[in-house]
């Protein structure tokens, strides 16, 4: 009798093998194991940033979802974050919406998607109804495609480059092939003001859809984070895969760059192969209303999945509807509060400066995007004398000073005398929008002025 039930389990579970022999979807976990081979400090940082989230926690309790019930809790206590991305698009030859070299429109519909999906917003979210409605959160987190270059230029917050590289191979996309201009691909953005997104053509054997740094390399390889993701997985719109026409693909990707682990907590046991083996369980992706997950899902399995599984979950197993799960665009619907506010961790931590970026503003055609919060300058505007004022002990730092027209011309150099305060009078000069420049430690900052 137990033997049979034996015989007739293993047929099932070799049938279920088959039939969800999937391959990964999401490189980010395999290029963390790779990366922590490469770099020693990388676990040591990974640590350090679960401390920071943990105290982050203790000092802004998650709000108990239990309690409060609905999303607009989070909402009232929360003001929203924008998030300035570029994406840069890298094809071969290929005309404007044609294949890698995608339209306009499927750019756009990529942001619109993250924007419903990070504000819970999207029209497919679980019915209220739902057991695990009131583990649904509004992130409070919106994009936009960036309106200023970091130079303070305008831009639509597209680049296009017609690479020399017809397709990139799965092995360039674990070494990063596409974020440099020098192999083919494109530099990113300075990281800390932008959120980068590179899409491109991938070898069609790979099924790998994307990729994300995590948040606790920003200062160590500040030229490798952001986002990369097959161009036939980005948006709602153009020549997509047909499980991935929602978009999920990123806004899965932009969890991890925001810090959000995989829902099963990355434990493979001794194989993948979605059963639940021996350590599966030992794993957390570090939130506390995610019910512990021993496998991935793959496809779009119904409620409820694994109910009662190995792990302990409850009777309503697995939260396979998660954006951190693998299941198909249409059935992964949204994040958790504890999910939420891990990401507001990270906007609390390496990802702060971000919140400063003037990426999402209009260019007003000056650079002020390096304005320090060091300088300060009254009146602005002003009729032709500026008073300029460094924080107490900061103008020693500062090896040159200048301002400079809207055209770039040098109109006034102020000499140095390493103190915090100086004058400056522009009354010779026609009225209009100048540049203070200052060089502090190498880099250089400028502020906008004001000439009436
Ligand atoms: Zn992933």
């Amino acid at each position: 009798m137990k033997m049979k039930k034996t015989i007739l389990l293993l047929t099932a579970t070799l049938l279920l093998h088959t039939a969800f022999a999937q391959s990964e979807k999401c490189a980010t976990a395999k290029a963390w194991t790779l990366l922590k081979t490469k770099d020693a400090n990388a676990q040591a940082r990974m640590e350090q940033m679960e401390e920071f989230t943990k105290n982050y926690h203790a000092q802004n309790p998650v709000l108990n979802y239990k309690v409060n019930n609905t999303a607009n809790a989070s909402r009232s206590q929360r003001s929203v974050i924008m998030i300035p991305v570029v994406v840069h698009v890298i094809y071969h030859n290929e005309q404007l919406g044609v294949g890698a070299n995608i339209s306009d429109a499927q750019i756009h519909s990529q942001i619109d998607a993250l924007n419903a999906d990070f504000r819970l917003l999207n029209a497919d979210s679980i019915p209220t109804s739902h057991p695990f409605w009131n583990y649904s959160a509004d992130c409070m987190i919106q994009f936009c495609l960036a309106k200023q270059e970091p130079n303070g230029n305008p831009t639509n917050g597209i680049v296009r480059i017609n690479s020399s590289v017809t397709s990139f191979s799965e092995q360039d996309f674990f070494d990063d092939v596409m974020k440099f201009t020098s192999t083919g691909g494109d530099d990113n953005w300075n990281p800390e003001h932008y959120l980068n997104f590179w899409t491109f053509r991938i070898d069609a054997t790979s099924g790998m859809l994307g990729k994300s740094s995590f948040p606790s390399n920003l200062a160590t390889n500040p030229e490798l984070d952001g986002v990369i993701c097959r161009f036939d997985a980005f948006g709602t719109t153009g020549p997509l895969r047909p499980a991935n026409t929602l978009g999920r693909t990123m806004t899965h990707e932009v969890g991890h760059w925001f810090n959000l682990k995989h829902i099963w907590g990355d434990d493979d046991g001794a194989t993948q192969n979605l059963a639940c083996d021996l350590g599966e369980c030992d794993g957390s992706d570090g939130v506390d209303d995610t019910p512990n997950q021993c496998e991935r899902n793959y496809g779009c399995p119904s409620f409820p999945n694994n109910p009662y599984n190995d792990c302990g979950s409850d009777e309503n197993g697995d939260m396979y509807m998660d954006y951190m799960d693998y299941t198909d665009d249409p059935c992964m619907v949204m994040f958790t509060f504890g999910q939420a506010e891990r990401m507001q961790a990270a906007l609390a931590g390496p990802r702060a400066e971000i919140r400063n970026s003037n990426g999402c503003q209009m260019s007003t055609g000056v650079a002020d995007i390096y304005a320090d919060k060091n300088i300060e300058v009254s009146p602005n505007p002003s009729s032709g004398n500026f008073n300029i004022r460094f924080k107490q002990g900061t103008g020693e730092m500062i090896s040159k000073l200048s301002v400079s027209n809207s055209l770039g011309m040098t109109v006034a150099n102020i000499e140095l005398d390493n103190s915090d305060n100086y004058q400056l009078n522009l009354s010779n000069q026609p009225s209009g929008i100048y540049f203070l420049q200052a060089v502090e430690k190498g880099k250089t900052i400028s502020k906008k002025l004001i000439l009436n």
